[in-house]
């Protein structure tokens, strides 16, 4: 660490473990440079101080009953995020209004989750300066002033023929990708997205966990639309491992599994920590992997599958046929297992922190959004940078055992792998010595020291 620079930083990730990773990576990376860290943060998926004993860690109420928490709240993200936005606004406003008394150095300023709909008034109340955090790419966020109208412009519901155009307004998005962008939430999203827009122009400036290499045009552009100052400090893991900041238990017995096997031999199948699937999409997939005859390993989070605890609608024949090729576990490294020798694929929902941890290690992917910005990460993967194979949402058994044999033993795979290494190697350039990463997390060191 560099001396300390008698500056503090307030950090308040969103409590879902695809904003807490970042968050802590975010940290760490300042903390590096001199800052003191205080992380504010919900009772609700509270981070784990015990692993960082460097930052402050002050937890504020988030109004979540017992029974709620335990109910799994993040099985409807929207609706989590609408209570806590409610409920934590005055918890949050008075755990600052404290801090400021008590803290030694110069509070430089908050930095905090774009989907924190009340923190820009909060901080202007306070005179506190405040950064947003995007966990999207920037060609997402860049979209959000837009996201509304598309909606209404009269492309849903899109017909068969129609879903393969693009979304003119949003490349390169196809049509046939909007529905699942939007959900189930319709215009009941536009407020939320409105705030967005209207606390990111307010602010003193946007941290993207991108780079350059990935996108400098919709960087460029996010300066335009939102008029603050963008940093694109690479991606954050590259710096700091997400692993001290994992909310759920990591199974590292999957590490000496992974090291039993062949090099590039196995496909990594996870969902992430928020998407769910119906029964027969879980029997489907497993029947896929099966059938494909090659080794996997497949983190089946308990509550990924709706309506039941974990893996109980396998049946025992088709458990025993998974066995003999596969290991099933309940959340993994995931990091260390991208990073392993031995694997050679990644079936995923192409969550951006997932995304990223795949190009950092160079494994080609299968996409298989959920829904939300998803859908555009896996448009870039598959149709952009050429680096996956999209399911097109076909979650059947014969397109889950085309794409895995696709990727991981013909030779499109082969062409794929390659194209996914020289991509590895331009956003790897960024975050080392010299590297336009590297530079802007100097420029917003100096930056927040400026405020
Ligand atoms: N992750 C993990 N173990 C798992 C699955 C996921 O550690 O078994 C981590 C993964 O490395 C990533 C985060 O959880 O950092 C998921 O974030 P992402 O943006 O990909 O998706 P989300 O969970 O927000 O949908």
């Amino acid at each position: 660490m560099e001396k300390s620079n008698g500056t503090r930083v307030i950090l308040f990730p969103l409590p879902l473990q695809g904003c807490i990773n970042p968050m802590l990576q975010l940290a760490n990376i300042l903390y590096s440079r001199g800052f003191s860290i205080t992380v504010v943060h919900t009772r609700f998926n509270a981070p784990k101080a015990s692993n960082h004993p460097l930052f402050a860690f002050l937890e504020i109420s988030d109004g979540l009953s017992e029974s709620q928490i335990n109910d799994d709240p993040t099985s409807n993200v929207m609706s989590l995020l609408a209570q806590i936005n409610v409920n934590a606004e005055t918890p949050f406003r008075d755990c600052l209004q404290k801090l400021l008394l008590r803290v030694s150095e110069r509070v430089s300023c908050l930095i905090d989750d774009c989907g924190w709909l009340f923190t820009q008034s909060v901080a202007e109340g306070l005179n506190i300066p405040r950064l947003v955090l995007s966990t999207f790419k920037a060609t997402f966020l860049n979209a959000y002033p837009i996201l509304p109208c598309v909606r209404t412009k009269g492309y849903l519901p899109v017909s068969d023929s129609e879903a393969e155009d693009s979304v003119l307004e949003f490349p390169p998005l196809l049509k046939r990708d909007l529905s699942r962008l939007y959900g189930e939430f319709g215009e009941k999203l536009d407020p939320f997205i409105d705030t967005i827009v209207d606390t990111t122009m307010r602010s003193s400036g946007l941290v993207f966990m991108s780079c350059e290499e990935l996108e400098k045009d919709s960087l460029t552009l996010s300066n335009e639309i939102f008029k603050v100052p963008v940093f694109a400090i690479g991606p954050f893991h590259s710096y700091f491992s997400a692993s001290s900041s994992s909310l759920f238990r990591q199974d590292e017995t999957c590490v000496h599994w992974l090291d039993n096997q062949e090099d590039k031999s196995v496909i990594y199948v996870s969902l992430g920590s928020v998407v769910n699937i119906t029964e027969s999409e879980f029997l489907e997939i497993a029947w896929g992997l099966s059938n494909s005859k090659q080794p996997f390993l497949w983190v089946v989070r308990p509550g990924l599958i709706l309506g039941a605890e974990w893996i109980e609608p396998l049946s025992e024949e088709l458990v025993r046929s998974l066995e003999e090729k596969g290991k099933i576990v309940k959340w993994s490294p995931q990091q260390e297992v991208l990073a392993h020798r031995a694997v050679g694929g990644f079936l995923t929902h192409n969550g951006w922190n997932s995304t990223l941890e795949s190009i950092c290690e160079g494994v080609p992917m299968i996409c298989l959004p959920g829904g939300w910005d998803q859908m555009l990460n896996a448009r870039f993967v598959s149709d952009v940078w050429r680096v996956g194979i999209h399911l097109e949402g076909q979650i059947e058994r014969k397109e889950i055992e085309k794409a895995v044999r696709m990727l991981m033993v013909e030779s499109e795979g082969a062409k794929i792998r390659e194209r996914m290494n020289v991509l590895k190697d331009e956003v790897g350039r960024s975050v080392k010595d010299g590297g336009s990463s590297v530079r802007s997390i100097e420029t917003l060191a100096n930056h927040i020291l400026s405020l």
